[in-house]
């Protein structure tokens, strides 16, 4: 069943998305070269306490960190490590965090340096497909044309969509219904309603679709070993239009972009 939230509560989502939002830019401003994913993780950490919320992921489902970070060829779900970062490098992090019962889930690929032009490629379009999936996420839309959309967009591109791991909805718990697949059918499965907040969250690869899991039980790599991106946001079914509940904005400021790629989901721009 698809939980639609008050207004009030879609507030209070609101506050735990900017917490993620807040974390993400302040690793935009920590990851560089030598720096290891779990030095990020121990300040992720304390900075999301700090902001009075807790740690999303760590503990959930038996997971041991705050942060995932997946490197490279990684997909998603990557255990933070001692291995230091490395010119050249992409790095998804996922972020999740708890205040006042509702969850935020987000995330950003990271460039470390000078990265590849096709790699870059590759996460340009990745976001722009994360926006063009909002864009179908209205009334009157169902979960197959967010899917759908996406799929299109990237493969266009001659990327692999990942099947086995999916968007979902969000709230009082990380996973509610409805699954959003960043693949599918127009008009397609459940309908989109008033309320609802939804995780949409592509996850690209530039070869082959298909993923394996490693031995850790959780980092999941691409078959062929070429890099994957995966890009996230939290957004609210308000007055029949998606409103962006995370943002981007603090990554943008720490990494010196301009950008209003955001402005089309929201009544007024996000200031910080
Ligand atoms: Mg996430
Ligand atoms: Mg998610």
């Amino acid at each position: 069943m698809i939980i639609s939230k008050t207004r009030e509560e879609i507030e209070i989502m609101r506050e735990s998305a900017l917490i993620v939002s807040k974390t993400l830019g302040m690793i935009a401003a920590e990851i560089k070269p030598g720096v290891t994913t779990l030095e990020l993780d121990q300040k992720a950490e304390e900075f999301i306490r700090d902001h009075g919320a807790v740690p999303g992921f760590k503990g959930l489902y038996g997971c041991p960190s705050t942060l995932l970070t997946s490197v490279n060829e990684q997909v998603v779900h990557g255990l933070p490590t001692n291995k230091p970062i490395e010119e050249g490098d992409i790095v998804s992090v996922d972020c999740g965090a708890l205040k006042n019962e509702y969850y935020g889930d987000h995330a950003y690929t990271f460039e470390v340096g000078e990265v590849a032009e096709e790699t870059r490629k590759l996460l340009q379009v990745t976001k722009e497909s994360l926006y063009v999936g909002i864009r179908e996420f209205k009334m009157g839309n169902r979960v197959g044309d967010v899917g759908s959309a996406i799929q299109k967009y990237t493969e266009a591109h001659g990327y692999g969509v990942v099947r086995d791991l999916v968007g979902h909805g969000l709230g009082k718990k990380m996973h509610e219904e409805p699954n959003m697949p960043n693949y599918g059918k127009r008009g397609w499965g459940k309908k989109f309603v008033e309320g609802m907040v939804v995780a949409i969250e592509p996850m690209i690869n530039m070869g082959t679709k298909n993923i394996k899991q490693l031995k850790d039980g959780w980092t999941i790599v691409t078959r062929d070993g070429k890099p994957s991106a995966h890009f996230e946001h939290d957004v609210a079914l308000v007055d029949g239009k998606p409103e962006l509940l995370s943002t981007f904005a603090y990554v943008y400021q720490a990494l010196g972009i301009e950008s209003d790629e955001e402005n089309e989901f929201r009544a007024t721009p996000f200031v910080i």
